[in-house]
């Protein structure tokens, strides 16, 4: 890790409990623990959070390629510690500044894509860092009629988010493509869908919050198989682009808005998703992807481990509930 970035705190009292948190937390979040003698250290993000006890008391070091990732781990290590009844003083703490993966943008435009989809361009200066790894983002939209608050660091390093009428809706959409200050992402229409209702409502010159990248990106397996209802279609299309090897795509998506996948050899129209994995082979040596609603993505997971799939073989996530 190229660490350029780097901030310190200090848990004063219970620095036992304090190390029993974090290796939990990387326990929790799947992530490696490095431990040596009275020192453990929490890897995530290409960034360290190292604890080192001293006496009751632990000394805390996070160390990161970026600012905005150094900022975050402070975040989610006071929010950690703060669960479990801890207080961290830390040397320095951005206070007041905007979250330290939030990014403001402005509506540029809104287009019909296809008769279900809804494709909106946002612009602003920070559009090309949404480009990289993982494919994508949370979006943060004001309430109606009312100038929205953003999430902004306290002065305990932690994000405060505003609540009561002022609460963001704040749903996940995935990054479709991105230039020099600007990106886009394709909105799948339903009924009851606020982000839907905010898209219709011609949001032109509207600022929203933009939080990530996160949530992964296209799986290096030498041969993939994809499995995905319109919400995962936008994700599914920039897996089919970025696959590096044997790539096939199972889409529960009516033909009229599969859009420039209609036309994909890669691609299989199904009517339901599970029953599709369930009949479809599956080669040793392939990892398989799938995303839906809840339901479909807890069916798709016991099927796979049935199959005798380990963890690490698949990805299955719900999108939606
Ligand atoms: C990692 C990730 C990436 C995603 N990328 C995209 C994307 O690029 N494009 C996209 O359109 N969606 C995407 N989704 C799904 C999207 O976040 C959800 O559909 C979300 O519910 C949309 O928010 P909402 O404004 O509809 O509000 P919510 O308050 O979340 O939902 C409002 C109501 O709509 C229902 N609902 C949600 N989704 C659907 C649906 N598909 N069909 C019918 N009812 C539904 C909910 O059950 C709820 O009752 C993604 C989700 C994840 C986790």
């Amino acid at each position: 890790m190229a660490a350029t970035y780097q901030t310190e705190g200090r848990i004063a009292v219970q620095g036992g409990a304090a190390l029993e948190a974090l290796k939990e937390r990387a326990k929790l979040w799947d992530v490696a623990l490095e431990e040596d003698g009275s020192a453990i250290a929490l890897c995530v993000w290409n960034s360290k959070a190292r604890f080192v006890l001293e006496g009751d008391s632990v000394k805390v070091t996070l160390i990161s390629p970026e600012e905005r990732l150094l900022r975050t781990l402070q975040d989610s290590v006071t929010e950690l510690l703060e669960g479990k009844n801890l207080a961290i003083a830390w040397d320095k703490v951005d206070e007041g500044a905007l979250a330290p993966s939030l990014s403001l943008m402005t509506v540029a435009s809104v287009s019909r894509r296809s008769p279900g989809y809804l494709r909106v361009r946002l612009e602003g200066d920070d559009a090309e860092r949404f480009a990289t790894g993982s494919l994508h983002f949370r979006i943060l939209i004001g309430p109606r009629g009312r100038t929205p608050i953003w999430p902004r660091t306290a002065a305990n390093g932690r994000t405060v988010w505003p609540e009561g009428a002022d609460a963001l809706h704040k749903p996940v959409y995935t990054t479709m493509a991105t230039g020099k200050n600007w990106l886009e992402f394709d909105i799948f229409r339903h009924e009851g869908s606020p982000t839907s209702d905010w898209a219709d409502s011609n949001p032109i010159g509207e600022t929203v919050g933009l939080m990530g990248p996160g949530g992964g990106g296209c799986p290096a397996a030498a041969e993939l198989l994809l499995f995905g209802d319109e919400t995962a279609m936008p994700a599914i299309s920039r897996m089919l682009a970025a696959a590096p090897g044997k790539v096939k795509a199972y889409l529960q998506v009516s033909r009229e808005n599969l859009c420039e996948l209609a036309s994909d050899e890669r691609v299989v129209s199904v009517d339901n998703l599970v029953e599709a994995l369930e009949c479809c082979e599956t080669p040793e040596t392939c990892h398989v992807w799938f995303a839906g609603h809840c339901d479909a993505a807890k069916a798709a997971r016991t099927c796979l481990l049935a199959r005798g799939f380990g963890k690490r073989d698949f990805t299955a996530v719900s999108y939606w509930s």
